[in-house]
């Protein structure tokens, strides 16, 4: 029975759920019950404020959709069993099925929205059960191409600068990115900065909510950063603007890009952008005393995602414009724990902390603290996200997936269902019962972040704390506990965590690069940024100052020739479809659409189509309309606009049956990243507007 002091307005604080900003908020209980939101105000990243996702995250924790119990599939039909009934299930198949086809036949995918302990212990789970580097997380699909092109460029995949740093810029050059609508606090900061008087320049191809904030809005053809970017440096070279001090002293690979450039001085027939205003922004970007670049999947959903990245390095490293405030590259984070599920090995070619696996030393050394044989651990590249899709059926036999939706967010949602039902077992972990269930073998009811302790990792490598305000519905249990029975039932050492902070721990002790980050020292507001490599360390908010984090410590930079996208507009497909956000939404809306007022906002999906073309097609504002590509079609509401250009679409990602039955599952040879953005489509009417 409550009492009184149960039904006392309790304040939790915690990190959002939602985008990399990674907003401090308290969740409000009351009678065992969340009730509500309240900014925290003591927070240095969004300084008591919210937008508005952050202020509706609560709703849908206490939904009665959520899953409560285990299921498992009989006869094709999904009925409640206990945790022992799937648990042995899931290790008996898993185990067949490794003993017969091997570490390759196994798939194992965590997701970004889901703390770092479930990310580190699925990892360790995949690697010391069943020898398998075969783990990837959905940073694959969103800034896979970050982590590998800034490592290349940089050392390390992760931004430069903390958010409030642009600041202490002279020049914000955003690039590919729609803060303002995808990353809301982060583009609070950005209007700090021109309340400030600090010039903005946006360069996207879409009038977006943050185009509309710019000094310069520079719009350009669709995927054609390469060009752009080469074109620029093209002028800051020619006119001596490069910063031969820094090029000389922390650089290599200059000669290269030199060369490269050349070939474009003028590339406005790629591009689209005229010559004079190429000049204008090298020429700004290039003289600020300190310019930033801000950028975000723009760059990084393409075939070209890595070199795109890398581009962006090339313009810092030419400049100067890295390892000190106000400067840097920095991509803004999709998800909550972009970055944090990264750090934390779920990755196939490194264990936390980005530690190579080709390394016999890591090898050995994940051996000794894991309890595993001496040179059991693969040192083989494991197969990502996307291939692991790819390969269902032929070389992947059992998928094991923690809080994803792969039917909703991964491109060609046909051929997504197609390859899921080839697998001879299917596990889906997650929340509510989502599109993706229903090609499962078992589902397991895990838990939300206002149900569980643990930590996101922000996309300024900032290290948050989640806390736990009330407890899971029914039998759902912690995710990394449930990696935990797994283990121990297949007689595992080392999984034997109590809590969260034991799972952080666990990892800390293996990871140099984060083992001064405690959970005692997230207790503060502003907690801590990795590198911290020792307790006493105050943690790294900029990174490479005075040297790079490569080996020989010195930035590189690339000749990176433009290659236009896999699959572009013809005779039978004539439009560009890009795709991307919407303020009120993330990703598949299982979260989302369960706040009344973010689905009254953005109930339905709907498509930009410019005026010029909707006038050409007979089409009005909101009338349905079918578009289609070579991989699937979709019915779809109009609206009519001039943010995109003629022959340009644009629609939001995170509707079912939307922009992923279009999308194209060509991959970026480098990160494996698909090309989200940009596939070819066309567009037909199928009813008048009301
Ligand atoms: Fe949450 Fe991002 Fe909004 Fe902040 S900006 S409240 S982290 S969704």
């Amino acid at each position: 029975m409550s009492t009184m002091s149960d039904k006392a307005l309790k304040y939790v604080p915690t990190t959002c759920p939602y985008c990399g900003v990674g907003c401090g908020l308290n969740l409000v209980v009351s009678d065992g019950k969340l009730v509500g939101v309240e900014p925290y105000k003591r927070s240095p990243i969004n300084e008591g404020k919210l937008c508005p996702k952050g202020m509706t995250c609560w709703e849908h924790v206490q939904s009665p959709d959520r899953l409560t119990k285990p299921k498992i599939k009989k006869n094709g039909k999904f009925v409640d069993a206990s945790w022992d009934e799937a648990i042995d299930l899931i290790v008996k198949k898993f185990t067949e099925i490794y003993k017969q086809h091997g570490p390759k036949a196994l798939g194992f995918q965590t997701s970004c929205r889901t703390v770092n302990e479930d990310c580190y212990a699925l990892q360790k789970f995949a690697r010391c059960a069943f020898l398998t580097n075969n783990v990837d997380n959905c940073a694959r699909i969103c800034h896979g191409p970050s982590v590998a092109g800034l490592s290349l460029s940089f050392g390390s995949g992760a931004a430069t600068n903390p958010f409030e740093d642009v600041l202490n810029s002279d020049l914000l050059l955003i690039w590919g990115s729609n803060a303002v609508e995808a990353h809301p606090l982060a583009g609070r900061r950005i209007m700090q900065a021109k309340q400030k008087g600090i010039p903005i320049v946006v360069v996207d191809p879409r009038y977006s909510a943050t185009a509309r904030l710019a000094d310069k809005w520079v719009r350009f053809n669709p995927s054609t950063h390469i060009a752009l970017a080469n074109n620029m440096m093209y002028y800051i070279i020619k006119e001596g603007l490069e910063d031969k001090a820094f090029i000389a002293e922390r650089t290599k690979g200059f000669d290269d890009l030199k060369a490269m450039v050349q070939k474009y001085a003028d590339a406005t027939n790629i591009h689209g952008v005229p010559q004079e205003t190429v000049k204008e922004i090298a020429r700004q970007y290039a003289t600020a005393k300190n310019a930033v670049i801000i950028y975000c999947l723009g760059i990084t959903e393409l075939t070209t995602g890595t070199d795109n990245v890398r581009s962006m390095g090339n313009l810092s490293l030419v400049t100067g414009n890295i390892g000190r405030p106000g400067v840097g590259v920095n991509p803004l984070r999709g998800q909550n724990n972009v970055q944090g599920a990264c750090d934390m090995g779920a990755y196939p070619n490194v264990f936390a902390g980005y530690q190579a696996v080709a390394v016999p030393e890591n090898r050995a050394k994940h051996e000794k603290a894991w309890f595993l044989k001496e040179g059991s651990l693969p040192d083989w590249y494991g197969s990502t996200l996307t291939e692991q899709i790819n390969d269902a059926g032929t070389v992947v036999k059992a998928m094991y997936f923690m809080g994803l939706n792969p039917t909703v967010s991964y491109p060609d949602s046909n051929h997504v269902r197609q390859q899921l039902e080839k697998l001879d077992f299917c596990v889906m972990q997650d929340i509510f019962w989502n599109e993706s269930c229903d090609y499962a073998d078992v589902v397991l009811p895990g838990t939300c972040f206002a149900e569980k302790d643990g930590t996101f990792t922000s996309g300024e490598r900032r290290v948050n704390r989640v806390r736990k305000a009330v407890d899971g519905p029914g039998e759902s249990k912690y995710d990394w506990e449930i990696i935990s029975m797994l283990a121990k039932k297949m007689g595992l050492k080392g999984f034997d965590w109590k809590s969260a902070k034991d799972v952080w721990d666990d990892m800390r002790a293996v990871t140099p690069g984060q083992f001064g980050v405690t959970y005692e020292k997230m207790e503060k507001p502003e907690s801590v940024h990795w590198p911290c490599p020792t307790i006493e360390h105050p943690g790294t908010p900029i990174l490479h100052i005075g040297k790079f984090s490569a080996a020989d410590g010195k930035g590189t930079m690339f000749g990176l020739e433009y290659r236009p996208p896999a699959e572009v507009a013809d005779a039978q497909y004539p439009f560009t479809l890009m795709t991307g956000r919407v303020i009120f939404h993330y990703h598949t809306r299982t979260q989302t659409d369960r706040a009344a007022q973010l689905h009254y906002e953005v109930p339905e999906s709907y498509i930009q189509i410019n005026t010029e073309d909707a006038k050409k097609l007979g089409i009005q504002e909101r009338e349905k309309i079918k578009v289609s590509s070579r991989r699937g079609e979709i019915e779809t509401l109009a609206r009519v606009t001039d943010d995109v250009a003629p022959g340009v679409l644009y629609m939001a990602m995170h509707f079912h049956k939307g922009a992923n039955t279009l999308t194209n599952t060509a991959l970026d040879p480098l990160s494996k990243m698909p090309e989200l953005k940009h596939c070819a489509v066309k567009v037909e009417k199928i009813a008048e507007a009301k």
